[in-house]
């Protein structure tokens, strides 16, 4: 495996799932983008940094202690000031901050930097927003993965509610309906999906189909 596989799309498009089981049929390392905006959210909240306030997080960020570490099994765990914070990552409120601290340049190029060292010297798989447009804009693979709205609001409903946590769908469709508008709409960096990307929509699509169109890319 020569080049890196980049994957932008949405919140709930299924991303991360496909990301994982292609990069363990490939053999190479997973990083979830993602996550690394939702640890800093995690630490601006603890630092009581107002994810609204531009310049607050910009003073912040030469004091951030962030570092992406994997277990035995391949797992990617987030660590801010030397704490394991992933089991932190993956609330609403955690959902929005991301969201908000990725609007601020000077965040996406520190970031940008991190993620481009855990590629330096290997081919890995990457998701996030920016990763075909910016990080790894320079690989020949590049995918966009989406799925309507409504149909990723359903998913995270049936996760959610699966795991005997309080869900309802119509805050669900309008917290994805906002974060996509955030994320599309941003002046920097926003999520695009380019021509030189290939467009694979899950929306009528299993999980193993969508893995199947992705490595059938790669392989060609
Ligand atoms: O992928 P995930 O939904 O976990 O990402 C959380 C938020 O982090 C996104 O809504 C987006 O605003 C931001 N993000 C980004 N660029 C990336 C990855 C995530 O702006 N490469």
């Amino acid at each position: 495996m020569k080049y890196s596989i980049a994957i932008d799309g949405p919140a709930g498009a299924g991303k991360s799932t496909v990301a994982k089981i292609a990069a363990k049929r490939l053999g190479i390392p997973y990083l979830d983008t993602g996550a690394m905006y939702r640890a800093l959210a995690v630490a601006c909240k603890r630092h009581d940094v107002d994810v609204n306030d531009w310049d607050a997080v910009r003073a912040y960020l030469p004091k951030m202690q962030m570092e992406v570490r994997y277990t035995d099994t391949g797992e990617q765990h987030m660590f801010s000031d030397g704490e394991d914070v992933t089991p932190f990552l993956r609330t609403e409120e955690i959902s929005q901050g991301a969201s908000l601290v990725s609007m601020v340049p000077e965040v996406r190029d520190r970031l940008t930097e991190l993620q481009r060292e855990v590629a330096h010297s290997r081919a890995v798989i990457m998701d996030g927003r920016d990763i075909c447009t910016n990080v790894l804009s320079d690989t020949p693979h590049k995918f966009f993965i989406t799925a309507s709205a409504e149909e990723r609001a359903n998913r995270r409903y049936k996760q959610l509610t699966e795991q005997g946590q309080p869900a309802e769908y119509e805050t669900i469709l309008a917290d994805i309906v906002q974060r996509d508008k955030q994320d599309s709409e941003r002046a920097y960096m926003p999520l695009v999906c380019k021509d030189d990307t290939i467009l694979i929509d899950t929306t009528a699509l299993s999980i193993e189909q969508a893995v199947e169109a992705l490595l059938s890319e790669v392989h060609e």
